[in-house]
């Protein structure tokens, strides 16, 4: 940590500024210039707010130098982290993976089309949800666990792997059985208390950004994850809400470099909920790759007019392969490959 002292500070206010740092752990290192004396905290203590030390008397400001996240910073593993799935699946390698589905788990009917028609086009996982977060209580809030064993069945005779959300610690236990990653939805980016629980589990984890979360929020939730020790873990953009209100939300491309430069942690992006528009989608799907991403997440709907929830960002299977088509050119100018 950085401590710049302002002009005016006395010598009895860096005292106390050294003091306190010292009381922490820190080893302080002082510059006194012309006017302005600076400290530099060297060292690791556990517990410390920058906050604290910019409020105290005479200090002009207080800069953290380490980072905050300690297992998920891109230092604890340099050369990345790969995830190996059941049927040699890898994220994190030079494959993009690509997970599709519609939003919700609808009917049998429903979701073996969409898992045939997900295979068809060069998908490696079902997406689908049985367990819905949505904004009214009035909406359709999944099939629950009869939803979970569609997807297992389904994906079980399509050869996909499965993901699908977790909404509370009480799910964990029950989705176990049926499902090949857990996947913690934008709404519960920061529910500790279930990010805890992911982390004692011994199963995948794909952890999405909240809509309004910092790059810097979602490394700490990551952290929760990870501490827990369960390092299989995916991280996720899938837009942010900022003022412009003609997509459903801002799909940030620029978090994926940043965090694949900040996170060992595979990234992946979701560019269904980052836009929330059909056609706008294979646009931020091509970004996201050329970006960096490790795959893909997105919605697809045998009969996106006829969907119980996001049919408008649900793409139309022919979008889907034609889609993947554009994937399999462009991985390559980028180094990556689409199976
Ligand atoms: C979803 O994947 O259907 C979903 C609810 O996503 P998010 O948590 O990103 O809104
Ligand atoms: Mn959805």
């Amino acid at each position: 940590m950085i401590v710049a002292m302002q002009d005016q500070a006395t010598e009895e206010n860096i005292q106390q500024v050294i003091e306190r740092m010292v009381e922490l752990g820190f080893n302080v290192h002082r510059t006194t210039g012309a006017a302005q004396t600076i400290l530099a905290g060297v060292g690791t203590p556990e517990h410390f707010e920058v906050a604290e030390f910019k409020v105290l008397a005479g200090v002009h400001d207080a800069y953290r130098i380490s980072s905050p996240y300690k297992l998920a910073g891109r230092n604890f593993r340099p050369e990345g982290t790969k995830i190996k799935f059941p049927n040699g699946v890898v994220v994190g390698g030079n494959e993009v993976v690509l997970m599709a589905g519609p939003c919700s788990v609808e009917s049998r009917e429903q979701i073996l089309l969409s898992a045939k028609q997900v295979a068809a086009a060069g998908g490696k996982f079902l997406r689908g949800g049985a367990y819905k977060p949505r904004s009214s209580p009035y909406s359709f809030q999944g099939m629950g666990v009869e939803g979970l064993k569609l997807l297992r069945e389904v994906s079980n005779e399509t050869g996909l792997l499965v993901i699908t959300e977790v909404m509370e610690i009480s799910q964990i236990e029950v989705m176990l059985p049926y499902i090949d990653c857990f996947q913690v939805g934008a709404r519960n980016m920061q529910n500790f208390n279930l990010l805890r629980e992911l982390g004692h589990v011994r199963k995948p984890v794909l952890l999405k950004r909240g809509i309004s979360a910092t790059i810097e929020e979602v490394l700490l939730s990551a952290e929760y994850i990870l501490s827990g020790g369960n390092y299989d873990l995916i991280l996720c953009e899938r837009g942010i809400r900022t003022y412009e209100t003609y997509t459903r939300n801002t799909m940030d491309i620029s978090a994926i470099p940043v965090l694949k430069k900040l996170t060992h942690l595979p990234v992946m992006g979701d560019p269904s909920h980052g836009v929330g528009i059909r056609d706008l989608v294979p646009p931020m799907a091509l970004a996201s790759v050329a970006a960096g991403a490790d795959g893909l997440l997105m919605e697809m709907h045998p009969n996106p007019d006829k969907a119980m929830s996001d049919g408008a960002q649900s793409l139309y299977p022919e979008q889907l392969e034609k889609l993947v088509a554009q994937l399999r050119l462009l991985a390559p100018v980028v180094g990556r490959m689409i199976a």
